[in-house]
């Protein structure tokens, strides 16, 4: 029997296959570990200095809420969005109601008076003031009579306003002039027509137009609010403003103003303004009070929504700044025919100072 050598067998306990392994393969992945928890580690000291991008669907240290509050519309506030001191919100969310948008002013002109640049001055512009231009019916009474104006009268008033040189100016035309000196024609005139008679469409209107004519319209609001075939409707003002007439207010309804408190009046004048601007898109400066009824309560409400004047049913011609809540007007009468307008008119001295 041959006797193994003790040499080779110590080898070959030393050299076992369970520690080769452990030295061929262990080695190396204990190697690897340490380098990928080495790039692991480096990486995240990266991303925490900002040096590497986030990518998308991480979530940084803080957590996005679930509905930030920049994420609902800006017009429909929510009154379940979450704020820091909002208690945590229940499991299954309440639906949410729709709340109507909170209500806003409606705007309107509010345009200070042009700058005065101090030089004092005057007009004598005659501001005509008619009423109805129509047939007046058969059993009208005297008023209606007096204030009805025949549109062929009204034609030949206009012909000889033409022939005559006369050329129409707005109620603003002459305030810019007495303010800054903005010059205004040779012979300048405001023709305005009260109430907004339906008849200021049909007949005032086209024939304005063919004479190159300006007429400044105190309409009534609350007539064409309710559609009154009586008055001028919002379409037909409308269109007469963008024809380049100049509509302004004589009221919501035809009520004296004089004696009354603030929201009776900001509902009549400012309510009134509003529905003109809306339907328009054109300021309203100047108020004609219904029946001349006035005090000063009420011309300073005017001033403090900034109207720049006012007109009354006072006979005269007399165009100031200090003047400009009480101008006055030249009634033109049913009666009245083109001998007594040129009458009338011969009266005052026209041409605007200098
Ligand atoms: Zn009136």
């Amino acid at each position: 029997m041959k006797m193994s050598d003790p040499r080779r067998l110590r080898t070959r306990q030393r050299f076992s296959p369970p520690i080769l392994w452990i030295i061929v393969l262990g080695g190396p992945l204990v190697l690897t570990a340490l380098i990928l928890t080495y790039a692991i580690d480096a990486a995240a000291w990266e991303t925490s200095r900002g040096l590497l991008p986030i990518p998308a669907g991480a979530s940084p240290s803080a957590p996005v809420p679930e509905s930030s509050p920049t994420a609902s519309p800006p017009m429909s506030p929510s009154p379940t969005s979450t704020s820091p001191s909002a208690p945590p919100r229940p499991s299954t969310p309440e639906p949410s109601p729709t709340l109507p948008p909170a209500p806003t002013p409606y705007p309107f002109f509010q345009e200070p008076l042009p700058p005065a640049d101090g030089s004092p001055r005057a007009l004598q512009v005659p501001i005509l003031m008619y009423h109805y231009i129509s047939n007046p019916p058969s059993g009208a009474d005297r008023f209606r009579l007096d204030l009805s104006v025949r549109p062929s009268m009204f034609e030949a008033h206009l012909q000889y306003l033409r022939q005559a040189g006369y050329e129409t100016v707005s109620l603003s035309d002459l305030i810019f002039h007495l303010t800054q000196g903005r010059p205004l024609p040779p012979r300048p005139i405001v023709l305005t027509f009260d109430d907004g008679y339906r008849d200021a469409y049909e007949e005032a209107f086209p024939k304005l137009l063919r004479y190159g004519f300006q007429g400044t319209f105190f309409v009534l609001t609350g007539r064409a609010d309710e559609g009154d075939p009586r008055y001028l409707s919002w379409e037909q003002i409308r269109q007469m403003s963008e024809a380049g007439m100049d509509i302004q207010l004589h009221g919501r309804e035809h009520i004296p103003l004089n004696g009354r408190d603030e929201a009776f009046l900001f509902y009549h004048i400012i309510g009134g303004k509003q529905s003109i601007e809306a339907h328009t898109g054109r300021p309203v400066r100047f108020f004609a009070y219904p029946s001349s009824d006035y005090d000063q309560n009420l011309i300073r409400f005017l001033e403090g929504y900034r109207f720049w004047g006012a007109v009354t049913t006072a006979y005269g011609a007399d165009e100031r700044l200090e003047n400009r809540w009480v101008w006055p007007r030249i009634r033109i009468r049913g009666t009245d025919d083109v001998e007594k307008l040129a009458w009338k008119l011969s009266l005052l001295k026209t041409a605007p100072s200098p």
